[in-house]
């Protein structure tokens, strides 16, 4: 099976922050990459725009630098380098005074799609809207991309979305969420929505519980100060997990058409319950061996007392899900990087090979990364005479050999997302409502624990976490799944 490459509309895509490290590490190589893919049309351009003072051939300097370290290989040497960075140009911007803009204007091109992708500091969206709209850089197709964190709670975020839509209507804003732009996000929803076998089980009759894991083994590194004023729950939970929550959790939507699915995903988060103080764990992770610092020391905070580990338990108060509780967690300087949705069955009313065959229950596993894929765990009769002995054994259904090796590597989450801002297709965005409603599930246990004066439990540098959060679903009967990468 040969996957298909269908090039999108020629545009004019300006990177705001375009010398940054967003704009390096992950924008350019994803352009790059779809520019070998041959998604973007010769007429496509890109135009970085950034405080630094830079000529066009400097900014292709860095471009160039960009795609040899983060893409590397023997495309980043090839003649495609030349080609792509032929569509570079750069202009000196400053998002907060004047410089800059009347160059930019100029340079925008009629009659193709006007693509603004914000990679600044969130301080910065409202001026760069404003100054886009006062400069008549925009048209009504054109879109803005708007990177996390997206508000620090619900009343930021609610300022933040009002500011936009002074200038631009809720269908021209793309609030992205890299975590929706996986291959495997989308295969879930294939595989709930396409088949007719998971969905009559999907539900609180036949799923025990689920779990939503995301693990990574590097510590706050050099976003310490930034990383300290939020932590784990407005970093990851209110916006990652509580994304893939909402795909695993929602009613099919009618069309697989952006509102659709957004109405969707915006009823479960409206239906989530107030979570109990007793079902939050929150850790810190401590030094290990003298070899990497604890997380006070990597914040520049002795007395922090903010979150590197959360794990909780959510209810859904709805038809499907009553009863069934979600576990969620998602930590740093953890044991390995891993992240995972376990989706875990109930056991079979009655085991006809007696007590002895042990309990057995199926998990249908969806792993994001590394090397995501999807995998059922069945049981089966363990081969070999001697009896009837029970094994449980992981049905990979990745498919990677159906799909052959034209299928290629899937894309990286950003290659799909920024051409699907060039198709204005907002299905995978987030809209300003969602955001909103997750905010308003968070602020209460943000504001319980700080009113509580709450310190988080330690946890070793290298471990799963703190005990606390092992205790939580024991208390239950459950455990957490391994972490493992
Ligand atoms: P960065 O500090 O590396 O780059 C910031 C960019 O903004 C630079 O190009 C700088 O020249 C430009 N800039 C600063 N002030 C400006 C002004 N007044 N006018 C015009 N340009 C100005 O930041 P980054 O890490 O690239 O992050 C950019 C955005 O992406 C932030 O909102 C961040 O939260 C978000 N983000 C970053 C990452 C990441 O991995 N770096 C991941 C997720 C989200």
């Amino acid at each position: 099976m040969v996957s298909r490459v269908i090039p999108v509309e020629p545009f004019d895509l300006v990177i705001f922050g375009g010398t940054g490290d967003l704009a390096r590490r992950k924008i350019l190589p994803a352009l790059f990459r779809r520019f070998c893919a041959g998604q973007m049309p010769h007429e496509a351009r890109i135009i970085g725009a950034a405080r630094s003072r830079h000529g066009a051939d400097e900014y292709k300097a860095t471009v160039r630098a960009a795609i040899v370290e983060f893409v590397g290989g023997n495309e980043a040497q090839s003649d495609a380098l030349e080609g792509f960075v032929d569509r570079i140009d750069y202009v000196t911007v400053d998002a907060r005074g004047t410089d800059g803009w009347a160059e930019l204007a100029g340079k925008m091109r009629d009659g193709c799609v006007r693509a603004f992708y914000f990679s600044v500091a969130p301080a910065l969206f409202g001026d760069l809207a404003e100054r886009i709209h006062h400069h008549g850089i925009a048209t009504e197709q054109s879109r803005i991309v708007v990177e996390k964190p997206f508000g620090n709670d619900l009343a930021t975020a609610r300022a933040l979305n009002d500011t936009l839509a002074e200038h631009f209507d809720e269908g021209q804003i793309y609030r992205i969420d890299h975590y929706l732009g996986k291959e495997t996000v989308q295969n879930l929803m294939a595989i709930r929505f396409g088949n007719m076998l998971f969905e009559p089980l999907w539900n609180s009759q036949y799923v025990d519980h689920i779990q939503i894991t995301v693990a990574e083994t590097v510590g706050v590194g050099g976003r310490g100060e930034y990383y300290d004023k939020a932590g784990a729950m407005r970093d990851m939970m209110q916006n990652h997990l509580m994304q893939l929550l909402c795909l695993i959790a929602m009613e099919p939507p009618a069309k697989f058409d952006p509102d659709a699915v957004r109405d969707e995903k915006l009823k479960v988060i409206r239906a989530l319950d107030a979570v109990e103080p007793h079902h939050i764990v929150r850790g810190q992770y401590q030094a290990l061996d003298g070899e990497h610092p604890g997380y006070r020391e990597a914040a520049g905070n002795p007395r922090s007392s903010t979150e590197s580990y959360i794990a909780l338990k959510a209810h859904i108060s709805n038809w499907r899900w009553a009863g069934t509780p979600f576990y969620l967690r998602t930590g740093k300087r953890l044991v390995a990087r891993s992240s995972v949705i376990s989706v875990v069955f109930k056991d079979a009313p009655h085991s006809i090979f007696g007590a002895e065959a042990g309990r057995h229950a199926n998990v249908l596993s969806i792993r994001l990364q590394p090397n995501e894929g999807i995998t059922l765990q069945v049981t089966i009769k363990e081969p070999g005479p001697g009896g009837m002995r029970l094994v449980d054994v992981p049905l990979d259904m990745t498919f990677a050999e159906a799909l052959g090796p034209e299928g290629g590597d899937p894309p990286d989450a950003y290659e799909r997302l920024i051409m699907d801002v060039i198709r204005g297709n907002q299905t995978l965005f987030m809209r300003g409502d969602e955001v909103e409603a997750a905010w308003a599930w968070a602020d209460p246990m943000i504001a319980g624990w700080t009113a509580r004066g709450e310190v988080p439990k330690p946890y070793e540098s290298g471990s799963v976490g703190p005990d606390h959060a092992e205790q939580l679903l024991r208390r239950d009967g459950r455990a957490w799944r391994g972490i493992k990468p």
